[in-house]
């Protein structure tokens, strides 16, 4: 078959998903070299990107303006950073990518590499249109989102301040290029259990808090059992909040009875709910129920929940600007929403319309052997040909 633009297109992106999938950019490793990889390649090609690095010197994010840096646009937002592979029985090297039957495997390929190797794909092409461009497309690129969302709040922050803030935003998770309007959110707690240490045969004396630990996660279970009753949402799959228990440490031997336990816990909220008054409804029931009889044995017993971090649930809304945008440019007329969080949360509350579409499946996400088929790709390349085609033929009076 003769080769066509899309064709070169599509190629253009498979290699360079190649060569960003080659940098092992699991969240803790350092994001820096495929940083500064991209802003080479946008500069080779025009397009002058700014790298904000973080305090650790190893990560950083990355924006780029195609077009009026100060009228509003359209932001195009990928993160860099991909989850472990260790312990993943991988069938092939997760950092190279490989083709078969197609798809593309590899580490990132869908969540969300793939994204953001059509975004730079396109690129170019939007440069050469940039004298036409009515608004701007920004390029926003971050790290450490797969350990908490948290790379992208400081680039954030700098929105309206040091870089233009886009006035919408497509974030390109997996969404098999459906478009997302809203999601649950992800907030993350410890809750610290201190008791009183005694010998085990002298259980009167001693407070154990492995018990109280356990008294603890069953409560996190009735509030879980009754939330799934009184908050309810069908656009969502489980249809409520959920409350996972992740981890748990504590003891020291089986003669002592321990003196400290710790345990992580999460919840997936639903939009209109606030994690931290399901903490504080625990922290409720700790001082009520287990505080008082623990403190009357010893007066240094406590329970202490801390916040790890803190996803809001997003919601943009039937008839949000990015949402109507991204239908039209997407030929579709249904919005979905899915119980996994993504950078929306801080671009929405950051006052950017925000939308989540994207190639691939988020079954894929996070497993071994993630792949992303290539007709997904190149359904994206098609809308991000329609986002270019929208920047240049949008008024600038609907960019105000
Ligand atoms: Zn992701």
């Amino acid at each position: 078959m003769p080769a066509t633009p899309n064709t070169a297109l599509l190629q253009r992106a498979k290699d360079i998903l190649t060569r960003l999938v080659a940098f092992d950019t699991v969240s803790e490793n350092p994001n820096l070299p495929l940083a500064e990889w991209v802003v080479g390649y946008l500069a080779e090609h025009g397009i002058e990107a700014t790298l904000l690095p973080a305090e650790d010197g190893i990560h950083a994010n990355l924006f780029a303006t195609i077009g009026d840096r100060d009228a509003g646009g359209i932001g195009l937002s990928g993160h860099m950073d991909v989850v472990p592979v260790s312990g993943q029985p991988w069938e092939t090297d997760p950092f190279q990518v490989v083709e078969r039957d197609g798809r593309l495997y590899g580490r990132g390929t869908c969540d969300m590499k793939g994204f953001v190797a059509c975004v730079l794909a396109m690129a170019p092409e939007i440069k050469a249109r940039e004298a036409a461009l009515k608004t701007p497309v920004h390029i926003v690129l971050s790290y450490d989102e797969e350990v908490g969302c948290t790379g992208v709040k400081p680039m954030i922050e700098t929105f309206g301040k040091s870089l233009p803030k886009p006035r919408l935003v497509v974030v390109g998770e997996p969404t098999n290029m459906t478009v997302v309007n809203a999601h649950k959110g992800g907030s993350r707690f410890v809750t610290e259990v201190t008791g009183k240490d005694a010998h085990s045969s002298k259980p009167q004396l001693g407070v154990g808090a492995i018990r109280i630990a356990g008294e603890l996660i069953a409560e996190l279970g009735r509030i879980e059992a009754r939330l799934k009753v009184t908050q309810s949402d069908p656009r969502f799959d489980p249809p409520y909040p959920s409350i996972t228990v992740s981890g748990i440490e504590g003891g020291i031997a089986h003669n002592i009875i321990p003196p400290k336990c710790s345990f992580r816990w999460g919840v997936r909220t639903l939009p209109g709910v606030d994690a931290t008054d399901i903490a504080a409804e625990l922290q409720a029931y700790a001082e009520r129920e287990l505080l008082p009889a623990m403190r009357s044995v010893s007066p240094d017993c406590n329970i202490e929940t801390t916040i790890v971090g803190i996803l809001p649930p997003f919601s943009s809304g039937e008839r949000s600007e990015a949402t109507s945008l991204a239908l039209k440019l997407a030929g579709q007329n249904e919005t979905f929403a899915v119980p996994y969080g993504t950078e929306a949360s801080h671009f929405e509350a950051a006052g950017s319309s925000t939308v989540v579409i994207g190639p691939g499946s988020i079954d894929q996400a996070h497993q071994p052997n993630e792949f992303v088929e290539i007709v997904e790709l190149e359904k994206c390349l098609a809308f991000l040909a329609k986002v270019a085609n929208w920047a240049e033929t949008t008024p600038a009076s609907a960019d105000a």
